[in-house]
């Protein structure tokens, strides 16, 4: 693979076909935003995308927005959320790879970054979705996209709702985010080249600490050189689509079933920033999700292994709970619930997963799962116990999702593999400062390299602590810093 991405350098560059200030690469929700602020601080910019139209994974996506510290929306709605408390909050859920910094960046940018997206034209209403749910299906805006409300979290940061969905019916917010993205930098007269992929960076070895000073693009069946005298921002998506990428970095998480996002999610950022010297982090880890919600009523059930023991509380947000589940040594994973909080899961739900059996009593379901004899039926009189007290002192599901489970009972196939809807993405990049710059192994930064979106590793760090929300407002919010930076990066003598 790295040869495929093997620099070029200037000295062999016969003739530049193009020259800009900036070039960025990848015209998803990062490389838009990168694309605006460059062009705002005053430098002309290259903004190149290997498909036929603006979107990548971003236009996919419902563009839930993670964004808190008391964002315009937050404040209207009476929350007193806190920068303190959200960065709390994401320190504690992406554990111990979390970079302080960023985060800390991050929250204390958020409602300024709101106001930013607000102002690029992208539509909010004063509202609220009370619900537990993946997304809001209808136009309301703030909801819970995390788990902030479940242990353990709720015992270390006050929680707050920080997931922004877009004023739009039904799960359409990645389109509409991107149309409008699209539209802030139309206006700005961005050049912008559709079906020109970026195959290799240029660097000008010419002086003791060499620089990227340009791309080769791929565009009309021509190889054609674009010198960029400011800096390249790489903004390409993450590597879900690499199979071989997949199998060297995160093997783990493809015991996941469904890699989503678009097809150049194929990492060719990353490997770009790896063949000039960059260094990458946090390359196991991703995004996976069970999206057993809705119906929110599924969360009154138990999961439970191969020994028939719970393993997670169940109110945790379904991508912690999809982290939790491939963290299981094999064999079977259940959902065990009451009927009467099935009801719904067959209109409503996105998980797909089979039913496992049924029961009128917890004996007869037992005796249809592949179970070891009385262990379910030991781990239910325990819940059950307990349930009826309003305390799970096992998992410390919340009070609000505790009640006795007794028949007539149903178990769904949550194994994976065996049907389930398992999707997943990763979060490992390329290292790069605050501001953008691409680090290489020695921490140094790589002068005129700049990465931002999933390229890059940014805000969300782990699987079991993602919120919804934290890799749209992540790419964009990165983007935009990247853009930035690279803006105020020394200009470098034109070629001609
Ligand atoms: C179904 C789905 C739902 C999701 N829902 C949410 C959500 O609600 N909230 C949330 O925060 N996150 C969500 N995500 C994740 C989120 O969409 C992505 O992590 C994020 O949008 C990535 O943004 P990006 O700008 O880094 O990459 P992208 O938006 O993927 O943009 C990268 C662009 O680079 C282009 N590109 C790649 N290689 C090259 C090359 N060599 N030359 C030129 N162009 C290139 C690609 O074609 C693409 O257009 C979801 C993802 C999916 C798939």
């Amino acid at each position: 693979m790295a040869d495929k991405y093997k620099p070029m350098q200037a000295a062999d560059v016969a003739q530049w076909d193009a020259e800009v200030g900036v070039l960025v690469v990848g015209f998803g929700g990062a490389g838009a935003a990168a694309a605006i602020e460059a062009c705002d601080q005053g430098c002309s910019v290259m903004l190149v995308e290997a498909a036929s139209a603006a979107g990548g994974s971003t236009a996919l996506s419902s563009a839930e927005l993670y964004l808190g510290g008391g964002t315009r929306i937050q404040k209207a709605l009476g929350y007193n959320d806190t920068v303190d408390a959200m960065y709390d909050y994401l320190m504690a859920s992406n554990g111990p790879q979390a970079c302080p910094e960023k985060t800390r960046a991050y929250c204390e940018q958020s409602a300024d970054h709101f106001d930013w997206l607000e102002a690029q034209g992208v539509p909010f209403k004063e509202s609220e979705y009370p619900h537990r749910a993946m997304m809001a299906l209808t136009d309301d805006c703030l909801l819970y996209t995390g788990s902030e409300k479940a242990w353990p979290y709720v015992q270390l940061a006050a929680p707050a709702p920080r997931g922004h969905n877009l004023k739009v019916e039904g799960d359409n917010g990645g389109p509409l985010f991107m149309s409008v993205m699209e539209q802030a930098v139309r206006v700005r007269g961005i050049e912008v080249r559709f079906e020109a992929r970026v195959l290799r960076l240029i660097v000008d070895s010419s002086e003791d600490d060499p620089v990227i000073c340009g791309a080769v693009i791929r565009q009309d069946m021509r190889e054609q050189m674009i010198r960029a005298r400011q800096g390249v921002v790489l903004c390409c998506g993450g590597f879900v689509m690499n199979q071989a990428m997949l199998k060297q970095y995160a093997p783990e998480l493809m015991k996941a079933t469904v890699p989503i996002g678009n097809p150049n999610d194929n990492g060719a950022g990353i490997q770009m920033g790896l063949s000039v010297g960059a260094a990458v982090i946090n390359m196991h880890e991703g995004f996976v999700s069970l999206p057993y919600y809705p119906p929110a009523t599924l969360t009154y059930g138990i999961l439970v292994n191969a020994q028939g023991q719970r393993f997670i509380n169940e109110d945790a947000y379904h991508g912690r709970v999809g982290a939790a589940v491939l963290k299981q040594s094999g064999g079977p994973v259940y959902l065990v619930m009451r009927v009467e909080d099935y009801d719904g899961y067959e209109t409503q739900s996105y998980l797909d997963a089979p039913i496992a059996g049924t029961g009128e009593t917890l004996e007869e379901l037992a005796a249809e799962l592949d179970l070891p004899e009385g262990q379910l039926e030991r781990c239910l009189e325990t819940y059950n116990r307990f349930a009826s007290e309003g305390r799970d002192p096992l998992f410390h599901k919340s009070a609000d999702w505790l009640e006795p489970i007794v028949g007539p009972v149903v178990a769904i196939d949550c194994t994976p593999g065996r049907g389930a809807f398992f999707p997943y993405f990763t979060l490992g990049g390329l290292d790069t400062t605050v501001d953008g710059q691409v680090k290489n192994a020695a921490g140094t930064v790589i002068r005129g390299l700049f990465a931002a979106g999933r390229t890059a590793c940014g805000v969300p760090r782990r699987g079991d602590g993602y919120a919804s929300g934290t890799s749209v407002a992540d790419a964009s919010w990165s983007g935009r810093l990247a853009g930035r930076s690279v803006a105020v990066n020394e200009r470098r003598s034109s070629s001609e």
